[in-house]
């Protein structure tokens, strides 16, 4: 059948026997499909992907703009403003040249230009994060062409034969071809939370409902245990979830802490505002002792309400975050919910995985002890060549053959394995878990070759691998002759000597300890004997030695069989082995681990390591990185099985290594940590470490060897896998924190400052509001907004990584914050008043040609301006004095410094803008007043930074 004539109206699957369902699509569960059918299929049905759907509309994104007390005051002025107009309008009380409305349509201009940006910036991070997700977006095995290969989501195609394992969300709606103890979880179709067993080798009737088509897999559905083997039936929008797809998850638009306490300051500003304006309004009835100043108290009531706002502040927030998700991306942390960006900077303990994060996950065995002897096993990498030597003569190699036992070890290590070794582009590499990888490379220098062996142990039964079990088995079913019955003769000579008659056989590998004590008997080389004390004591002993040398052990069993045993009888079968060895293999640590962790300590952040492996291996491996120190504990699994939630929350603070232990562990971990007051990051890979990962306050899944599931419950996937990614990213996270508060400080300090400036014009009698609503406007988005925008770019200051974490849940005015800007507010307003008082009184009497009187009013406006560039200049550094500071290492302060003191100076000297910002000509001597204190600004900063200094205090 070709790819055109695929059976489009079949929606009952379920009911038809595998063969039937992969004749109808034209795949082979053995080989896949083609590539020419594949590229078929896919112009046929399109990509795998599901239309968006949820999220805000445009219009609600849009309207949300507007939701804003801020904003909303700002509308109130406009009408108030242009009401006040119109009256003058009418009653022709104009001043000449004044036009009318003017602050009217700036402030409302000014409004929607606000809601346009924010609409921009949040429609943007939106579609950036939906970008992150899609980058993060898992990689499905199938088999195509007759080879297993990774391909993403969307490429697959009706006919792929997909494979499960534990951990993996499925991709795509099909049909079981078969199935090992597989159980998936189909909340998110069924809204069932139990996991479904399912079974390949049945046909259900048409009629069967979603939730019993246990012959079936459904797209976005969650593997919890097990493997699976499956033929994709349908793709896209045409799979069940796609038809229902009003259910998916939308993209998550939680407004980031920052975001909240913006919104309280927004609040608090708005008051402080409106009870200020109340006192300069009575204050100002009572001097004047009646109303007939009443409009000037109006227009300076506007004026003040305008200036309290920060106009800019929101657009550089979502600025900084964006900025910060990018550079996080570039090293390569992918953010997945925004608020990680800035509450990174908080964590106090991170909590890794060993393998893979810590270490390179990639393994090479070194040691193999079996049969009473230890040998040394040498080569690179994966690939199969590489030479054993006996430990009491390490100057000549053995020859494998000689020792029977290698041989039986080998075979256990290739059947009873996951991983494909493969050759690509010349060199050796691994499809699968590098753990299993070293393993069937270790075969391979025996000389036995996995694909061979499969086919004389073919695999009939298995009992996984999970992170709690620890260890797995694979049944198999011995090589038969021709007469159809298994016989001792006819077995291979490599494993003839584990077998009596049986016909099948179950090796089994994992924790050695786990193993050992399931064990009642010891192969010898030839045969098998019962399993002494004193050889299980020698076991443990060279298991912990393999150990404490930073190997990663694994202990390997057998057991003939008669039978096939039933699914789900691991207990009752993994009972009574035979011990067949310990392979040791090196996992090295990261080199780049040892500074991170070194960082991380100098940064008050404690690293721990959690992990599934040998306590004396994670020691080891913790000890050399730095991560346990002299003093610190090690517990295991079984040690914390036994405590109480209590125990554990004295004890975790003391515990740099958790070994041995099972992921619900993890969760009383991070639990116990939080309770203590930390802050944890915590990383995951498997399906079992989503709730620890929900748990942690930065839940972070590993891009490369993380399950789907554990990314989707992550807030951060580490695309490397690194551990100096984590440190990587929470440095950034630092900075970004820094910045946003650093142009709070800058913003607001000056808004302090304009609205007492305002508030002491009529109180001082000068006739008169020194600034307009457009001027102010002006000051708030142009002459603040540039230098902010530059500020939130400034490079981590060099003890970024030196001090100890803050406080997520800090008040935005913790750490002297608020304290700084009402005392710069009150210093700018001081040194402004005093220019605004010498100004008015200068410009009433030295009039001349082109001077206004009113040109006082312009010098108030040119030296708050201009004090703003000194402030965004001395404010890039809390501690260091501008002149310890590189100038060029933030071109972008120097940038908007400069060209925002030119737009100041065209607002004076060019005659339009002149005209339509209501300023006035300046004469140089004037503006070089004005300059003069300005320089006030910047000079008592830096007198600041210096009596901190002197007072050996530091501010951060
Ligand atoms: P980490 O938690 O740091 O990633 P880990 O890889 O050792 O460490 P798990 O994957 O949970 O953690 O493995 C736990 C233990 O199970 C290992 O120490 C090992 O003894 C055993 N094990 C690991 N992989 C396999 C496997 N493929 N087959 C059998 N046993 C395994």
């Amino acid at each position: 059948m070709s790819a055109n004539s695929l059976p489009e109206n079949i929606t009952s699957w379920h009911s038809l026997e595998v063969d039937k369902a992969l004749g109808l699509l034209s795949s082979n569960a053995d080989s896949g499909l083609s590539v020419e059918a594949i590229e078929q299929r896919l112009q046929k049905y399109g990509p795998n992907e599901l239309e968006e759907q949820g999220g805000r509309s445009a219009w609600e994104i849009l309207l949300d703009q507007f939701k804003n007390i801020m904003l909303l005051m700002l509308i109130a002025v406009a009408f108030i403003s242009g009401f006040l107009d119109f009256m003058a309008w009418q009653a022709n009380t104009l001043k000449p040249g004044e036009v009318p409305f003017k602050d009217t349509v700036a402030i409302l201009a000014i409004v929607i230009l606000n809601g346009v940006l924010g609409y921009v910036q949040e429609s943007r991070a939106e579609q950036a994060l939906a970008a992150l997700k899609k980058m993060s977006s898992p990689l499905v095995r199938v088999l195509r062409n007759g080879k297993l290969v990774d391909v993403a989501a969307k490429e697959i195609v009706p006919g792929d034969v997909m494979l499960l394992e534990a951990g993996v969300q499925i991709a795509a709606d099909g049909r079981l071809i078969e199935q090992a103890n597989l159980q998936v979880r189909e909340s998110a179709l069924t809204g069932e939370a139990e996991a479904v067993s399912k079974q390949a080798n049945i046909t259900l009737p048409e009629e069967t409902s979603l939730g019993d088509r246990i012959n079936s897999v459904f797209q976005g559905t969650e593997v919890v245990q097990g493997r699976g083997k499956v033929l994709v039936t349908n793709t896209g929008m045409r799979t069940e979830l796609g038809k229902i797809a009003e259910l998916l998850q939308s993209v998550e638009t939680e407004p980031t802490p920052l975001q909240q306490r913006m919104t309280q300051l927004g609040n608090v500003l708005v008051t402080g505002s409106l009870v200020l304006v109340a006192i300069v309004v009575i204050g100002g009835i009572i001097q004047a002792r009646g109303f007939s100043n009443l409009q000037e108290l109006l227009e300076v009531s506007l004026s003040m309400a305008v200036a309290v706002v920060p106009e800019g502040l929101p657009a550089v927030i979502t600025v900084t975050l964006a900025l910060g998700t990018q550079r996080m991306v570039r090293r390569q942390a992918l953010i997945r919910k925004l608020p990680a960006v800035e509450t990174l900077g908080s964590v106090t303990t991170i909590c890794s995985d060993k393998t893979g994060t810590l270490t390179q996950n990639k393994m090479v065995v070194q040691s193999v002890y079996t049969n009473q002897q230890n040998f040394k096993v040498t080569g690179e990498g994966y690939a199969p060549v590489g030479e054993f030597y006996l430990d009491s003569d390490a100057d000549y190699p053995i020859v494998p053959e000689e020792y029977p036992e290698i041989a039986s070890l080998s075979v256990a290590c290739a059947v009873c394995n996951d991983s494909v070794l493969q050759k690509e582009n010349g060199e050796w590499a691994i499809l699968g878990d590098p753990t299993e990888g070293a393993l069937v490379t270790l075969a391979g220098k025996v000389g036995i070759e996995k694909d061979q062996w499969l086919s004389k142990l073919s695999r009939v039964g298995e009992f996984p691998f999970s992170s709690e079990r620890k260890r797995m088995s694979v049944i198999s079913q011995v090589e038969k002759v021709s007469t159809g019955e298994a016989s001792v003769t006819d077995v291979d000579p490599k494993i003839a000597g584990l077998l009596n008659n049986e016909p099948y056989i179950m090796f089994t590998k994992g924790s050695p300890e786990l193993i050992l004590a399931r064990c009642s008997g010891i192969y010898l080389g030839t045969n098998a004997a019962p399993l002494s004390e004193e050889q299980r004591s020698q076991v443990l002993a060279q298991n912990d030695k393999m150990a404490s040398n930073g190997l990663r052990v694994l202990g390997f069993a057998y057991k003939p069989l008669w039978e096939v045993p039933p699914e789900g009888a691991d207990e009752t079968t993994e009972e009574n082995l035979v011990w067949l060895g310990l392979v040791g293999m090196l996992d090295a640590p990261r080199p780049e681990v040892r500074a991170a962790v070194q960082e991380c300590r100098e940064a008050g952040i404690r690293p721990v390591m959690i992990t599934g492996d040998h306590q004396l291996t994670a020691r080891a491996i913790a000890t050399d990185l730095g991560i346990a120190q002299a003093g610190d504990r090690v517990i295991t699994g079984q040690e914390l099985q036994k405590m109480s939630d209590e125990e554990l929350q004295e004890q975790v603070d003391l515990v740099s290594v958790y070994a041995r232990v099972a992921p619900e562990h993890k969760l009383r971990i991070v639990q116990a940590l939080q309770n203590r007051g930390r802050f944890v990051a915590m990383t995951g890979d498997g399906v079992n470490d989503a709730p620890a990962l929900k748990q942690a306050d930065i839940g972070i899944a590993m891009g490369i060897t993380g399950t789907d599931v554990s990314k989707e419950a992550s807030d951060m996937v580490l695309l490397d896998d690194n551990f100096a990614t984590i440190v990587a990213a929470t440095k950034e996270g630092r900075v970004v924190y820094t910045n946003i508060r650093r142009f709070i400080k800058y913003i607001l300090g000056s808004n302090i400052g304009e609205v007492l400036t305002i508030a002491a014009a009529p109180l001082l009698g000068l006739g008169g509001v020194p600034l307009t609503p457009l001027q102010i406007l002006w000051m708030n988005l142009v002459t603040d907004g540039l230098p902010a925008l530059a500020l939130a770019v400034e490079p981590p200051e060099p003890d970024v990584m030196k001090r100890p974490p803050f406080s997520p849940r800090e008040s935005i005015f913790a750490r002297g914050l608020g304290s700084y800007m009402v005392r710069i507010g009150v210093i700018f307003a001081i040194i402004t008043i005093i220019l605004m008082e010498w100004a008015y009184t200068h410009s009433q009497t030295f009039t001349g040609e082109g001077l206004n009187p009113e040109r006082w009013k312009t010098m108030v406006f040119t030296s708050l301006c201009i004090a703003q560039m000194g402030h965004a200049i001395a404010i890039r550094s809390n501690n260091q004095l501008t002149i310890e500071i590189n100038p060029f290492s933030n071109m972008f302060v120097l940038g908007a410094v400069v060209v925002t003191t030119i737009l100041q100076l065209m607002l004076i000297y060019v005659p339009p803008l002149r005209a339509f910002f209501g300023t006035h000509w300046l004469p140089p001597t004037e503006l070089a007043i004005c300059c003069g204190f300005s320089a006030l600004m910047f000079v008592w900063i830096e007198m600041e930074k210096l009596f901190f200094r002197f007072m050996g205090k530091k501010t951060v």
